[in-house]
């Protein structure tokens, strides 16, 4: 991943909507790109406020609509996991699998979801441009322990993104 075409790409966008490359926008763009996987808008807020400069909320949700917009970050919504972001620029694009009991997201790709895509697309006469596919399960785990491995450090946040990515 390179940072600096991350942020060519942010600062030709905001050029061409008139906005001004301040150097909190820059800094939510550098912590979206240091995070792993899908978090939500209130994590981000917390790290950013752990952080020398805390930032607004407002400014925070601003500029995530920002990234949005020129498709830097990509948005999930995990059902009552609530709404996640990710960053997306260069990456292949993954899916999904959400724990149902403890929130645990995990992502994969799969090459033959592609060529599925691919014909649906032309059986039925339109150009895929993107998907989003979540799978929603249950840790193997909890069926047969009742508790999932990840379930004490979410429970307390079932939208804190803070669990372990495979
Ligand atoms: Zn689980």
């Amino acid at each position: 991943m390179n940072l600096g075409s991350v942020e060519a790409v942010f600062f030709e966008y905001l050029q061409e909507r008139g906005l001004r490359q301040t150097p909190e926008r820059l800094c939510i763009l550098r912590r979206v790109y240091a995070m792993n996987g899908p978090f939500t808008a209130d994590t981000l807020l917390d790290d950013l406020r752990n952080s020398q400069n805390p930032l607004s909320r407002a400014t925070v949700y601003n500029t995530l609509e920002l990234l949005l917009e020129c498709r830097l970050v990509a948005h999930h919504q995990f059902g009552r996991f609530g709404s996640y972001y990710e960053k997306s620029h260069g990456r292949r694009q993954a899916d999904h699998l959400l724990c149902t009991n403890c929130g645990r997201i995990q992502e994969f790709c799969d090459p033959r979801l592609h060529a599925i895509m691919q014909d649906a697309g032309q059986a039925l006469g339109q150009r895929i441009q993107h998907h989003q596919l979540h799978l929603h399960g249950v840790c193997h785990l909890f069926e047969s322990t009742g508790q999932c491995p990840h379930f004490e450090s979410s429970k307390a946040d079932p939208s804190s993104s803070s669990q372990p990515m495979h």
